[in-house]
């Protein structure tokens, strides 16, 4: 059985981590750019482990130099991501990929990326919005200019911010000042947290950085008092298990807390994190979590009802979105 065809909400993303392999090397190749070192012999992403994923992942985003490579971008991964039945997809983007953290270059690229969203938004009915993100492991200082590219480009398609990359650089608390800023715009808020740093910077997290979503979040499971936190504040889980799982962040899809999380009254979602390198698609997902703990439509459709109810779009977008999500009649 497969789930393909289920329309879906996907709400953890990273916009150069859904590029297609072949994509990154036809640009590698238009601009003789050697990075030859981070695929497979089968042409696909190569790594040992998260730190050199992370090592491959920004080698990979040498590729993307211009406003233009982020349209291409934007539209190759919006057709991929269509194909398995996605409607509505937020995904993570980083001015330090995009100008270096400048501002009026942030525009640029933000601009190229909203083009093509609009026009795949009219030819493949799929609604993509940005999270603006700082990028951990390169410091507090370096998130700041990410969080002000935030808070002078929130509106229609930029619609949160948000932190990634390496989990374990500092504390949420060094962090603060980023999400601060953000907050007083008004700008909803979500970050990596418990993917690797267990229970207490979940916790570090909601209490210094205020988010209303936490990216990955399973190091959770590990604390009663911490979920019952998660579940008194409605905290939605950006859960990636395929990722997880390929990352070893998990034993194995059998040992995947998801369903634990889910069960002890938290408030689940589903997506890729970064497909291509996880060698997943959120048909994938599905159809794994379908096999591992029995999910079904009907599970499928709460969930993908949950995850529309915690995006970060505006309402008018929330609506359009759900007429999507209705069965077929
Ligand atoms: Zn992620």
């Amino acid at each position: 059985m497969s789930f393909r065809s289920i329309p879906k909400v996907e709400l953890h993303t990273h916009l150069e981590g859904c590029a297609p392999p072949a994509f990154i090397r036809g640009l590698a190749k238009e601009k003789n750019i050697d990075i030859s070192g981070i695929f497979d012999a089968n042409g696909g992403y190569a790594f040992r482990d998260f730190d050199h994923f992370l090592q491959i992942y920004e080698a990979a985003c040498t590729t993307l130099q211009s406003p233009e490579d982020f349209r291409r971008l934007t539209m190759a991964v919006l057709e991929e991501t269509a194909a398995h039945g996605v409607v509505y997809m937020e995904t993570f983007v980083s001015p330090d990929f995009c100008g270096g953290g400048d501002l009026a270059a942030w525009k640029d690229y933000l601009a190229a990326m909203v083009d093509a969203a609009d026009e795949a938004e009219a030819k493949l009915g799929i609604t993509l919005k940005g999270i603006v993100t700082g990028i951990r492991h390169f410091g507090p200082e370096a998130c700041k200019p990410a969080a002000k590219c935030a808070v002078e480009t929130f509106g229609d398609f930029v619609t949160g911010y948000g932190m990634a990359g390496g989990e374990m650089a500092g504390r949420p608390a060094d962090y603060a000042y980023s999400f601060d800023m953000a907050r007083e715009a008004g700008i909803p808020l979500t970050c990596h947290a418990g993917e690797w740093g267990g229970p207490s910077m979940v916790a570090e997290t909601i209490r210094h950085l205020g988010v209303t979503r936490i990216g990955h979040g399973i190091g959770a499971i590990d604390d009663r008092a911490l979920l019952d936190e998660i579940i008194e504040k409605e905290i939605v889980l950006e859960v990636c298990p395929g990722s997880n799982v390929v990352l070893k962040a998990v034993g194995g899809w059998d040992a995947h807390p998801i369903v634990k999380l889910r069960d002890a009254g938290v408030k689940v979602t589903v997506s890729t994190d970064d497909p291509p390198f996880f060698h997943t698609t959120m048909t994938a997902e599905y159809d794994m979590l379908n096999r591992t703990f029995g999910w079904g439509e009907d599970d499928f459709r709460a969930m993908n009802e949950t995850a529309l109810a915690a995006a970060f779009c505006d309402e008018d977008t929330r609506a359009r979105v759900a007429k999507r999500l209705e069965p077929a009649q």
